[in-house]
């Protein structure tokens, strides 16, 4: 078999734990039902696309949520089993599940649709790069002033403690463990840990936007690098050991109520652990700071030419008196 990632990245969505991880993943999957029922208003007699549909879950919400009909896409196998939950649920005559890549399918009568649902995102948000095919959907697909569910996201960040690969091993059943620890910090030089980064390991006292995508606008090039340097203060005395990254987004609220509030899915530090937990590019060397003590970094995210799915992240510690001029001594290169 020739190498293929494309295939590759399908075939892992024929594995049932991945769908049970993330069905039972509440804060996801209640922001997806809460987000939909919500608007039962604007759903009720629409035309839906639900972009990547696995077992079918977000479909079934637009059909009990009034939608006349949903397409629900899935290049997986999971979409046999998608078919037989939209049985079960008795809504065989609105979703129709086509088992295809969204790139390759043909609505009949090259039908747009009113609103695209997907649940496309990966760790630090943009891993997998799926969000281009729910762009290319959009584009496609999707009426002038069609709906996109969710619409906006934005990727978070904030200096943190890692206690997991530094202050645990100083004193470990009474045994200091630091060489052990910094070889294990070593070791993750180049790859980012996926971790629960507690309340009281966050350093910053504001988090810092890296990005903010409109899913209703923006374009696959937009999506190709981000870039940001800033300087944030510390929220306390304490040890700067590595850069936690998360996301949040944000659904349309389409009520005509004048106190608008959108459903939002936070996956950061201070909210209800997801299975997104959050991305923490770990420092080899730790920087002691002190409350309010300024913490100056530039973080560069951009899309590996390769393998599209996947982003560099880079990561340099800039010296506060002097932002544009990056320390040689603490830069991490991180390839994920
Ligand atoms: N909507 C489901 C599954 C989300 S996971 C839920 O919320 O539980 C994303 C799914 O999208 C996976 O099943 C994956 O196989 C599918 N997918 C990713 N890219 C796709 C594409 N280009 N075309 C069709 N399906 C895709």
């Amino acid at each position: 078999e020739p190498h293929n990632p494309a295939s590759e990245y399908f075939t892992s969505y024929e594995d049932l734990e991945i769908h049970k991880l993330m069905l039972e993943d509440d804060p996801r999957t209640s922001a997806y039902k809460n987000a939909i029922m919500s608007n039962k208003a604007f759903f009720e007699g629409k035309v839906v696309m639900d972009v990547g549909c696995g077992t079918g879950i977000l479909s079934i919400f637009c059909a009990q949520a009034g939608a006349k009909k949903v397409y629900a896409i899935e290049a997986s196998k999971i979409a046999g089993l998608a078919k037989e939950i939209v049985k079960e649920n008795k809504f065989e005559d609105v979703i129709e599940v086509i088992h295809s890549k969204v790139e390759d399918v043909q609505l009949p009568g090259n039908n747009k649709v009113d609103a695209i649902v997907s649940e496309w995102m990966g760790f630090y948000l943009l891993h997998e790069g799926m969000l281009d095919s729910v762009i290319m959907a959009r584009d496609k697909f999707l009426k002038e002033d069609g709906e996109m569910f969710p619409e906006s996201a934005t990727i978070y960040l904030s200096p943190c403690s890692v206690p997991s690969l530094y202050k645990k091993w100083d004193d470990f059943h009474g045994v200091s463990m630091a060489a052990l620890a910094k070889q294990f910090r070593t070791s993750k030089y180049n790859k980012p840990e996926i971790l629960n980064v507690q309340a009281e390991d966050v350093l910053g006292c504001d988090e810092v936007a890296l990005c903010w995508i409109n899913l209703k606008e923006d374009t696959v090039s937009d999506l190709d690098s981000y870039s940001i340097q800033h300087v944030v203060g510390a929220n306390k005395d304490g040890a700067f050991q590595g850069l936690c990254i998360w996301f949040e987004c944000v659904f349309p609220d389409l009520s005509d109520n004048a106190n608008h509030n959108p459903v939002r899915l936070d996956t950061g530090p201070l909210s209800t652990p997801t299975h997104w937990k959050q991305t923490v590019i770990i420092l080899p060397e730790e920087q002691e700071v002190e409350l309010g003590d300024p913490i100056a970094f530039q973080l560069e995210m951009c899309r590996d030419s390769v393998n599209k799915r996947r982003y560099n992240l880079q990561l340099s510690i800039l010296d506060p008196e002097a932002v544009e001029h990056p320390l040689p001594c603490t830069c991490d290169l991180t390839k994920c």
